[in-house]
């Protein structure tokens, strides 16, 4: 007798990327900022009340939500907090798809976590596979029936992006169904569909602290949308966690949104380093989709992913790596400092020679 119910049993969850600690790896396998947050961060965390702590934060996290909506051009009712935009998304299934609905459609190869959450909230799922090219099939996820879709945008593993234009013309042509933009990467592309919002009703943007932000530690992740998709995403949070991002993530996000010119001048950093890897990765014979990320996509076909990730990370270089169809010719490489990058180039220079 385990006392498992059937769903625990059942259930396949996640895989997170690996926090290693036995000894200090190029960490490059999980997307995060190779910078450290915004030094208004620090002056945060230093003067942080303790006894504050004694009281629950405050349940909607409104000055947060102010201050994320200034940065949005966008009002605090349009903006729901979430920890982390992993429990943003896995709200947004109940929130907005029904057990026994058309289901939530999203491609074979994008981010895994939105099967699990339909898995777990017993929602339907259409899955329609990316063209060869690794880009979306729009016409395809149009012609299928379903609630609604979650396209990451740029999409994970691959990086690619896709232009506003291109999903305010989807958007539209699917009024009925809810349109959940994962925004995660966003910042390092530069085509939000916030602007949208206003127009097309149906489309709920998140976005996180995690990436562009440098604040993974802190676990907090927003969504963007109409007040009618926000008060569904205020319900179902109330439903679960009435306090879901503690009071020291609140001081520091509303901190970090509001240092645009730290984080422009990051974030300039990141793509420029990303196009230099990309480069490298190309000459050095890989496939590399053109990413609008903070990670590259790297394939070839003769020393196949699990090589090239077991090789590196003897060599103290960690990257991603899935054993999935198409997907195992492949490795996922985060962009990190320039010596970051640099080490990570020479191991690959000698693994491949
Ligand atoms: N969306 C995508 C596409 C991601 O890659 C990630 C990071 N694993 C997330 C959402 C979740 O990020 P977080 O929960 O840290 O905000």
């Amino acid at each position: 007798m385990d006392f498992f119910s059937k769903k625990a049993r059942g259930i396949a969850p996640y895989t997170a990327g690996e926090q290693l600690r036995d000894k200090t790896y190029i960490k490059l396998n999980t997307n995060e900022n190779p910078y450290p947050p915004s030094p208004r961060v620090k002056e945060v965390l230093e003067r942080f009340p303790a006894e504050d702590l004694r009281l629950y934060p405050r349940p909607d996290a409104d000055l947060l939500r102010q201050a994320i909506a200034e940065r949005e051009g966008m009002s605090p009712e349009n903006v729901f907090c979430g920890n982390g935009s992993d429990e943003v998304l896995a709200l947004s299934f109940p929130a907005f798809f029904d057990p026994d609905g058309a289901g939530a459609c999203f491609a074979d190869i994008t981010y895994s976590f939105y099967e699990v959450f339909a898995a777990f909230f017993g929602i339907p799922t259409r899955i329609v596979p990316l063209l060869a090219d690794f880009t979306f099939d729009l016409d395809a996820l149009r012609r299928t029936d379903c609630q609604g879709y979650y396209i990451a945008n740029p999409n994970a593993p691959t990086g690619i992006g896709i232009g506003r234009e291109t999903l305010e013309q989807f958007a539209v042509s699917v009024p009925d169904r809810i349109v959940i933009l994962d925004e995660a990467y966003m910042d390092f592309f530069g085509e939000s569909c916030v602007p949208l919002i206003g127009r097309c009703p149906n489309v709920l943007v998140v976005k996180t602290f995690s990436k562009s932000y440098a604040l993974a530690g802190i676990r907090c992740g927003y969504a963007i949308g109409d007040r009618a998709l926000i008060a569904a995403l205020l319900r179902m949070k109330d439903c679960f966690n009435s306090y879901p991002v503690d009071g020291v993530a609140q001081a520091v996000c509303t901190a970090a949104v509001q240092d645009t010119a730290y984080y422009s001048a990051v974030t300039q950093n990141v793509v420029s380093e990303r196009k230099r890897v990309q480069n490298a990765l190309r000459d050095m014979g890989f496939t590399v989709p053109e990413s609008a990320s903070n990670f590259l996509f790297a394939g070839r076909a003769k020393a196949g992913g699990k090589e090239i990730y077991t090789r590196l990370k003897e060599a103290g270089v960690l990257v991603r790596f899935w054993d999935k169809p198409v997907l195992r010719d492949f490795v996922r490489i985060t962009v990190g400092t320039a010596e970051q990058n640099d080490a990570l180039l020479r191991q690959l220079k000698e693994i491949l020679s």
